[in-house]
């Protein structure tokens, strides 16, 4: 099966969040499946990891409703692995600047005429690659439009269009979206969807017309049908609802690898997870307290946003650290949030670390030092802290909710099978309570170590995805 993904970000080339993670990852497990899937995406004018590139298609021209443009497709592939990328240059809207908002003009739809000149530019592209995709897998708002445009161009694909943020939709006039793609409500059979303003929107475009439709967990999939958590998008999710499907992330488990992590002092594995003590005192040392291997270290590492559940954490911190508890922050984000941990930390310097700054060490050194993970969010599509935390021996303390819920069982509703503790209803006494249940168990050994024992036995590796993945494709592939 040849597919091919359509992408704003790839890790290592372009990145700015998780989107960037599982483009970078996911088709080297597909592969190992015996799918042949290529990506295409922008050549952004910074790339990072240096590719070497090829010449394939030396001039592509594509007419938008502002006049005519050329593009060159260069190829690489991503590194250590023989999945080919497609890079589409263009001085006028792709190569230039980073990847969003950073591109140094006044124009605030500058960012939506780059993504539907990609689009546009990669349904120009597609037919003159020389190998015909059976399917073409599209990632958040930025290619909301690339089905309904291989349409309007007789290439009839299978298309998979994949929510990894319900947050970010892309959201143009629609008069002006669709002159600019020289393109008539009647070329795509929702294109007269509009919301209350007129606006078309990219990320419901992608929505309404693909194949199937899939979001980055079950749970989180479930949820964004109701009004709460569906962004304004619940409705035409409703109505795709028996093609929409979640399907959880993996993580890099090469990466993070408490076995192999060169960043810790001590590395373990499960059978020698006695060695992680060594872990938290280096932890504890790194941040300026007294090394002490009995004291509960709490660990917290993500964006400092309402989404993280940071209140919950701030608001329970005075009666967690009553029992001499130990709790170290890593994240950037809200000022406000920046500020309260700041002074947390400068309040309580033998229990509260915080370091505000964006540090791939310390966060390996977090989850491997820390007694508990915490990831109270609000929502989560999927979430990757947890999924790294458990691999560490690292148990989790989370608001039952999206990937959350799948991923985390909890220990005392399901004491042979629990990975962490979890809290139903958002507030701050349900939280305290998944705490102390936390603590309790942390004070029995034996049972603790058991607890450990089973989070590092997870499978999270992207190969598991890639199963369910392929599974997706074959069904979209038949049309069932
Ligand atoms: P989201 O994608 O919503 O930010 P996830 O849990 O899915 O949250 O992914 C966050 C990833 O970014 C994790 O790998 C986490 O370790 C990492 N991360 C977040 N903040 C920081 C930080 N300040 N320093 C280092 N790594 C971070």
């Amino acid at each position: 099966m040849n597919v091919l993904w359509v992408s704003a970000e790839a890790t290592p080339f372009a990145k700015v969040g998780g989107l960037a993670d599982v483009v970078g990852a996911l088709p080297i497990a597909l592969r190992r499946l015996g799918v042949d899937t290529r990506i295409i995406m922008p050549r952004y004018e910074r790339l990072a990891g240096q590719p070497s590139l090829e010449l394939v298609l030396p001039d592509v021209v594509v007419t938008t409703g502002r006049g005519q443009e050329h593009c060159r497709v260069l190829r690489g592939a991503l590194p250590n692995s023989d999945v080919p990328v497609y890079f589409i240059e263009n001085t006028a809207y792709l190569s230039r600047g980073s990847i969003y908002n950073e591109h140094g003009t006044d124009d605030p739809f500058d960012e939506l005429a780059r993504f539907l000149f990609f689009s546009l530019a990669v349904s120009e592209v597609v037919p003159l690659l020389g190998w015909e995709p059976d399917l073409v897998h599209c990632h958040d708002w930025h290619t909301g439009l690339v089905s309904t445009l291989l349409a309007s161009r007789g290439v009839a694909a299978t298309t998979i269009f994949t929510v990894h943020n319900l947050a970010h939709q892309g959201v143009w006039n629609a008069g002006e979206a669709l002159s600019f793609l020289k393109l008539a409500e009647s070329a795509g059979p929702h294109l007269a969807v509009r919301d209350g303003r007129g606006d078309l929107n990219l990320l419901q475009q992608g929505i309404l017309a693909s194949t199937y439709i899939n979001t980055v967990s079950p749970q989180y999939a479930r949820e964004i049908l109701t009004p709460e958590l569906g962004q304004g998008l619940d409705s035409s999710l409703r109505q795709r609802q028996d093609r929409l499907i979640g399907i959880l992330n993996g993580i890099d488990t090469a990466s993070y690898d408490p076995s192999r992590d060169p960043h810790l002092r001590i590395r373990y594995t499960a059978a020698d997870v006695d060695r992680k003590a060594e872990n938290k005192l280096a932890l504890h040392e790194q941040c300026g307290f007294p090394p002490d291997p009995a004291v509960p270290t709490f660990g917290f590492i993500g964006r400092l946003t309402e989404q993280k559940g940071i209140d919950l954490i701030i608001q329970h911190s005075t009666m967690m650290l009553r029992s001499g508890a130990r709790l170290i922050w890593l994240g950037t984000g809200l000022d406000a949030y920046e500020d309260l941990i700041r002074k947390l930390a400068r309040e309580r310097p033998r229990q509260v670390y915080a370091r505000i700054d964006f540090d791939e060490a310390f966060a390996r050194s977090i989850y491997a030092g820390s007694d508990l993970f915490l990831m109270p969010s609000v929502f989560e599509p999927c979430g990757l802290g947890q999924m790294i935390a458990m691999r560490y021996g690292t148990p989790p303390v989370v608001h039952a909710t999206g990937g959350l819920k799948d991923t985390v069982i909890d220990a005392d509703a399901e004491p042979n099978r629990g990975l962490g503790f979890t809290f139903d209803s958002f507030t701050p006494n349900a939280f305290a309570e998944a705490v102390a249940r936390a603590l309790r168990r942390y004070r029995n050994p034996r049972s603790w170590r058991e607890l450990i024992n089973r989070c590092m036995a997870q499978d999270f590796s992207w190969d598991r995805s890639a199963r369910a993945y392929l599974t997706l494709y074959e069904r979209a592939r038949k049309n069932l």
